[in-house]
């Protein structure tokens, strides 16, 4: 860690809310807290649209929290920095001290200067061209390159400091997690429901998730795939509860009493149905899911109008316009791209039909399913339901 760096954030759309802009940021502020108190003892400080980390001794790691940072949805940009006086010569000196290993690599550069305190002497251009003229005296390396240069150096003039800062760093952008209410992600151990999670929480939903089993045919390292899936996007997405639903009779019941080119029909009208039910439980007021569009015979718009007839809920399915290529790219970001490739067994291809309807009719889907009375299957289900908490601190 250099001495006395700092970490700055720029929020990102939260910057563009009105009257409501302080719920956002206390989120904001509450999220990151919690994330960085794994990490060390950091003071948090909000002023001027940008949030100050700062490490309260020697153990909070710099960098760990840049990584932890990396995660936290409501950041658009952020960037190590340092203080100096606000004062033109110590502002020189530290800027070639604290970012030499920055410019010593690179070919082009430029400066930029904020001034929010009016107050101080010099205006914007100034200070660049004074900055500017001493990183060139600096790094006989460097060249001056308005448009495209290999590094930005940021002087910030603040009310209560002078910064100064090298390259940003992405964030994860979104919103913060908590401030878009709360759903219930229907959970698989394939590549799309993952993803569907991971972008419903970026949008700042605060998630659970149902997952449904059918031991013997699924198995234990199947069930545990699903936890490690969720484990993964965690650090985003925050602490969840994973509702694990035992599916078994309900499937066996299915292909005993209904006809076969429906089976997956009725089965995904079922786990809406008891997905519905612990989202209710739960105070969740939404259901998510994985599909899109024509993907599956499941995932046509006749059917998805069937499921959706099963539930009053909304249903959000964020991956609905989306090529497999774009799901499997941003899963490949998110890193669940090589768990959720693992070949193990899902409970909606244990009893696939070899000709699903593609274009079920919610009349003889309804027909078919009222054969038999299901509500005593769905209790004994939600009862008999496994809670396995994801992303808690091993003392919670
Ligand atoms: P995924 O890659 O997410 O498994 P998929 O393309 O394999 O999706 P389906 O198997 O038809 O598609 O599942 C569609 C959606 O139904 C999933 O995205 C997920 O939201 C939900 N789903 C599928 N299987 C399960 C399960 N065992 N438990 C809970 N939800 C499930
Ligand atoms: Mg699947």
């Amino acid at each position: 860690m250099k001495n006395n760096e700092i970490i700055l954030i720029k929020i990102g759309e939260i910057a563009l809310k009105g009257l409501n802009r302080r719920m956002f940021e206390d989120v904001l502020k509450k999220n990151i807290k919690r994330k960085l108190k794994k990490i060390g003892d950091f003071k948090i400080k909000y002023a001027q649209s940008t949030m100050y980390i700062v490490p309260k001794d020697e153990d909070a790691d710099i960098e760990k929290a840049v990584e932890a940072l990396k995660k936290v949805f409501g950041i658009s940009a952020f960037a190590k920095a340092i203080e100096a006086k606000k004062d033109i010569d110590d502002i020189n000196q530290k800027t070639v001290e604290y970012l030499k290993e920055e410019l010593s690599g690179c070919k082009t550069f430029k400066v930029e200067a904020k001034r929010s305190d009016k107050s101080f002497m010099m205006k914007s251009p100034e200070i660049c061209a004074v900055c500017g003229a001493n990183i060139l005296e600096n790094f006989k390396n460097l060249a001056v390159d308005v448009h495209n240069p290999d590094v930005v150096v940021t002087v910030e003039i603040r009310d209560f400091g002078a910064y100064i800062r090298g390259s940003k760093i992405k964030g994860a952008g979104g919103l913060p997690v908590g401030t878009g209410g709360k759903s219930t992600i229907l959970i698989s151990g394939g590549i799309d429901s993952p993803v569907a999670a991971w972008m419903m929480a970026k949008r700042g939903v605060k998630l659970n998730a149902v997952h449904f089993a059918s031991p013997p045919y699924t198995s234990q390292r199947a069930l545990k795939k699903v936890v490690d899936l969720l484990e993964k996007i965690a650090p985003y997405t925050g602490a969840m509860k994973m509702y694990c639903v035992e599916f078994t009779r309900i499937q066996e019941k299915i292909q005993e009493c209904c006809p076969e080119e429906l089976f997956t029909i009725i089965m995904r009208r079922l786990m809406m149905t008891i997905a519905e039910k612990i989202a209710i439980k739960t105070e969740s007021k939404a259901l998510i899911t994985g599909e899109s569009l024509g993907q599956v015979a499941s995932q046509t718009i006749d059917a998805m109008v069937c499921t959706d007839q099963a539930v009053s809920m909304p249903v959000f399915r964020p991956l609905i316009g989306m090529d497999k290529e774009e799901i499997v790219s941003i899963s490949r970001q998110i890193d669940t791209f090589e768990l959720s490739i693992q070949p193990y067994e899902d409970c909606c291809t244990v009893f696939t039909p070899k000709h699903p309807k593609l274009k079920p009719v919610l009349k003889y889907v309804k027909r078919a399913q009222e054969e038999v009375d299901w509500s005593e299957l769905i209790d004994q289900a939600i009862d008999e339901c496994e809670v396995i908490k994801i992303g808690y601190d091993k003392k919670q």
